[in-house]
C-alpha cells in the first residue's frame, strides 16, 4: 500500500515518512483515532515505506520486490496479528482452541486489498462471527515471539502490525510487553487501536501514538470521485454522513446506487412499458420509504435522467456511470432526449419540492408516474 493510495490525513503521512527519513522510528507505535479515518491502511503504508529498497521522498516506490510482496501482504518480514474467533467448546482452555491467525489469513489480505478501513465489527462479520468479540491468544502471541526470534528473510527490518491490541488476554498482553520492553534488534511494532483505554497501561507507556483524526470532507469526496467514478454532488453529499469513516461512505455509496438504482430502473421500464398498474405498486413500495430516503431517489433519479441523456447525446466522456448504471442508461438512451427531459425532470423535481413540503407521499408519487408514463416513449425517436 502506498501513502498515494490513503484518502487524505497529508499531515499524519509526512510525520510517518519523516520518521523514517531520519532514521528515527520508534520500535513501538500505537495508531489511535476513530473507525475508518485509515490507522490500518497508514500502518500498511508505514511498513512498506520502513521496507522499501529504493524509497522516494514521499513514498515507497511500488516497484521493488519488497514493496511488491507488501503490496500483497505476503512479504515474510512482515507479519500481522489480529483478533481471531475463539471455540465454544469450554470455557476452559478456551485460549489454547481458539484459532490461530493463519487459519483466517487469506481473508485477512483479502479484506485489506478490496478495502482496509474496515473496522472491528466489519472484520467479525466477515470472519463469521457477528455480535461475537474476537480474541489475540497466548497462543498466537507465542507464535509471534518465536517468528521474531528468527533472523529476517529478506528485510533489513521486521515490522509487526498488531490489529486491536485491546483483544489481547492478560497472558498474550504480558508476553507482548516483554517482547516491546526488549525488541529484538531492528524490530518494529505498529499497534493499531480503537480503543486504547483498554490497553495495558504498560504496554501503552512503551510506545509512541500517533494521532489518527477522522479523515477530513473534501479527501472523502474527492476520493469518491477519483476511485468510485461519483458525481461531485453525490461524493459531496456521502462525504457530509460519512463523517470522517471511509469505510462508512463506502458502505453509504453502495447502499444507495443498489437499492436507489433498482427502484429507478424499475419506474422507467414500467413508464415504457404503460404498465400503470405496475406503476401503482411501484408507488405502494416507494412511498413507504422514510421521508429522507424518498428525497434522496428522486435526486438520484434526476441525476441518472441527466446521465441517460449525455449517453442519449453520444458525449460519453462526461458521463459518471459504471457498472449496472451504465449499461442500463445506455439501453434506455434511446427514449430520454432533448424532446423529454425537461419535462422528465420537471416532474422529478415537483415531486421532490412536495415531499420536502411534506406531501403525502402517495399522492405525490402517483401524480408524478402518471405524467412520466406519457412523457416517455415506447418506440424509438424517428
Ligand atoms: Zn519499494
Amino acid at each position: 500500500m502506498l501513502f498515494s493510495d490513503i484518502v487524505g490525513q497529508e499531515k499524519v503521512k509526512e510525520r510517518l515518512i519523516q520518521l523514517v527519513r531520519e532514521n528515527r522510528v520508534p520500535h513501538a507505535n500505537l495508531f489511535v483515532g476513530p473507525p475508518g479515518a485509515g490507522k490500518l491502511p497508514l500502518a500498511v503504508a508505514f511498513a512498506q515505506y520502513i521496507m522499501c529498497e529504493n524509497r522516494g521522498k514521499s513514498d515507497s516506490c511500488g516497484v521493488c520486490p519488497s514493496c511488491r510482496k507488501v503490496a500483497k501482504l505476503v512479504h515474510p518480514d512482515l507479519h500481522f496479528v489480529f483478533p481471531t474467533k475463539t471455540k465454544e467448546k469450554s470455557d476452559e482452555g478456551a485460549d489454547e482452541n481458539s484459532e490461530k491467525p493463519d487459519d483466517t489469513i487469506s481473508t485477512w489480505r483479502s479484506a485489506i486489498i478490496a478495502n482496509p478501513y474496515f473496522g472491528e465489527n466489519d472484520w467479525y462479520e466477515m470472519i463469521g462471527m457477528e455480535n461475537k468479540q474476537g480474541i489475540i491468544s497466548t497462543a498466537t502471541a507465542s507464535e509471534i515471539i518465536r517468528k521474531l526470534g528468527l533472523k529476517s528473510f529478506e528485510n533489513e527490518f521486521k515490522v509487526i502490525i498488531i490489529w486491536l491490541p485491546e483483544r489481547m488476554n492478560n497472558q498474550a498482553a504480558n508476553k507482548l510487553l516483554k517482547l516491546i520492553e526488549e525488541p529484538p534488534e531492528k524490530t518494529i511494532f505498529l499497534l493499531v487501536s480503537e480503543n486504547p483505554t483498554h490497553i495495558l497501561k504498560t504496554i501503552l507507556s512503551r510506545t509512541q501514538q500517533v494521532m489518527v483524526p477522522p479523515i477530513n470532507r473534501e479527501s472523502v469526496a474527492l476520493a469518491l470521485h477519483d476511485k468510485y467514478n461519483l458525481s461531485p454532488e453525490l461524493a459531496h453529499d456521502i462525504s457530509r454522513i460519512a463523517n470522517g469513516n471511509f469505510y462508512e461512505a463506502i458502505r453509504l455509496k453502495d447502499q444507495e446506487s443498489n437499492y436507489f438504482f433498482t427502484s429507478y430502473r424499475k419506474l422507467m421500464r414500467l413508464c415504457y412499458s404503460k404498465n400503470v398498474l405496475g406503476l401503482l405498486d411501484w408507488v405502494d413500495e416507494t412511498a413507504s420509504l422514510g421521508r429522507e430516503d424518498l428525497k434522496h431517489l428522486l435526486v438520484y433519479s434526476l441525476r441518472l435522467t441527466r446521465e441517460t441523456l449525455v449517453l442519449n447525446m453520444g458525449v460519453e466522456e462526461v458521463s459518471y456511470l459504471m457498472g449496472e448504471e451504465e449499461a442500463f442508461c445506455h439501453d434506455f438512451s434511446p427514449f430520454i432526449t432533448t424532446n423529454n427531459v425537461f419535462s422528465i425532470t420537471d416532474e422529478l423535481v415537483t415531486a421532490f419540492e412536495c415531499i420536502t413540503q411534506n406531501g403525502n407521499p402517495t399522492v405525490v408519487l402517483t401524480h408524478m408516474t402518471m405524467r412520466m408514463v406519457k412523457l416517455i416513449p415506447n418506440k424509438k425517436a424517428a
